[in-house]
């Protein structure tokens, strides 16, 4: 079954984009990663370039002022940029998630109005679906839409949501069949943009992935215009609101790459200046043991990566590709970061030195996008479809 149509990118463009983006690393990135991470601050200036970089155009279509890059790419610059600090890549993939909910399934008229301010970064989007009571079963989610003339009245609290504080519009998950049967039947997605009834109800603190804000959203008597149904029919919202989730996963993948790559780069670098018994700790026998096995899972983990984003790129369908990469890789970004760690010994704790940050960021990752739990069963369960007696 086919899921996205394939796309393919020019390779001097691509490795000029590539090019373009590590300068950008280098010259601007890497010099305030700490100072926003530790201080918890919005990267304001780190967003700027991010839009004039057109990364929140990334994979929207050329046709509405996107780059309309392939899975490839994409996963490529993620994790790029995911291997000096993972935060900045998930305000530009939240915003790209909810941008393809309206292009894969909005009207012409939603696409014309919503996509080329989004592409251009001048709308930054996110993704709300979880709820206090409902992350994984998202079909038993509470928020209501209730038709009233040209409008919809929408109320509820969402929680966790990227970007809740610093965004400007959501592709919103609401019932407006809370008695149907199958209960995903009931379910629509909406294009929520700030408007009376609309507020942040708190910034959530957390262990890391900071200067990006997790919000929890609070609706309460939020009217929105019936046109900014996605799609314009009620009901549709599971699938559009799941539709986006191989994309999802493969930056998930891509940010678990970046991490376990990072990890890796810290502590071989590390292993090499710093001496016990008189030689480089690289020399000791235990810490190659260590190499070795970050610098297979950190591999492994890339190939899994692409084997999954070339899959989506050929409009194959790939959610056990996408499953096994978002699972694996997310999985090696936190043992390489922990291995890393035991390499910094003492200094790892310290903030002065950043192994810690990845160590706390990686943790995400096997949350996000479907939890590693689930990850295993969507596997398990497309295997044996595709493995019959
Ligand atoms: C930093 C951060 C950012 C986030 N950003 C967003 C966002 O932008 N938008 C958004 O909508 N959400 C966001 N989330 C929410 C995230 O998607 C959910 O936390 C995730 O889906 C898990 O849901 P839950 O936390 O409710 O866990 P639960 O669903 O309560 O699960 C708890 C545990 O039970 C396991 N479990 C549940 N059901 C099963 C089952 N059937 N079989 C086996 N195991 C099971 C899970 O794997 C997990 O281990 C974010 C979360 C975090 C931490």
């Amino acid at each position: 079954m086919a899921t996205a149509p394939a796309r393919k990118v020019d390779p001097d463009f691509e490795a000029q984009l590539f090019d373009t983006i590590d300068k950008w690393i280098e010259r601007d990135l890497k010099p305030v990663v700490m100072h926003h991470d530790h201080h918890d601050i919005w990267p304001e200036e780190t967003v700027r370039q991010m839009t004039e970089l057109g990364l929140f155009g990334a994979t929207i279509g050329q046709e509405w002022g996107g780059l309309g890059l392939p899975a490839t790419t994409y996963a490529n610059i993620v994790a790029r940029i995911a291997s000096v600090w993972m935060a900045p890549t998930g305000i530009f993939n939240s915003h790209l998630i909810c941008a393809m909910a309206i292009e894969k399934f909005g009207t012409p008229a939603q696409k014309a109005k919503w996509l080329p301010r989004m592409a251009s970064g001048e709308l930054r989007g996110g993704l709300a679906l979880t709820e206090p009571d409902a992350g994984t079963d998202l079909q038993g989610i509470r928020m209501t839409a209730r038709r009233d003339g040209d409008e919809y009245v929408i109320n509820g609290t969402k929680t966790w949501i990227s970007n809740g504080i610093h965004g400007h519009v959501f592709a919103l998950l609401v019932k407006t069949d809370p008695e149907a049967d199958p209960r995903w039947k009931g379910m629509s997605l909406f294009i929520a943009d700030k408007r009376p009834g609309f507020r942040v109800g708190k910034k959530i603190e957390k262990l890391g992935y900071k200067a990006i804000d997790s919000a929890e959203l609070v609706f309460e008597d939020y009217r929105v215009p019936a046109d900014q149904l996605i799609g314009g029919v009620e009901g549709q919202g599971f699938i559009q609101a799941t539709g986006g989730l191989e994309l999802g996963r493969i930056n998930v993948a891509a940010r678990g790459v970046g991490l376990a790559e990072g990890a890796l780069r810290l502590a071989t670098q590390y292993a090499q200046v710093r001496r016990t018994f008189g030689k480089p700790i690289a020399e000791h026998q235990a810490i190659q043991l260590k190499l070795g096995e970050m610098v297979t899972r950190a591999r492994a983990a890339r190939l899994l990566m692409l084997d999954a984003a070339e899959a989506y790129d050929r409009g194959e369908r790939c959610d056990m590709e996408a499953g096994m990469a978002k699972f694996f890789a997310s999985e090696a970004a936190v043992r390489n970061a922990e291995e890393a760690m035991r390499i910094f010994g003492g200094y790892s704790y310290s903030k002065e030195f950043e192994i810690e940050r990845f160590y706390r960021d990686a943790l995400l990752m096997c949350i996000g996008e479907g939890t590693n739990e689930m990850q295993r069963l969507i596997v398990a369960r497309q295997w044996l479809k595709r493995n019959p007696v």
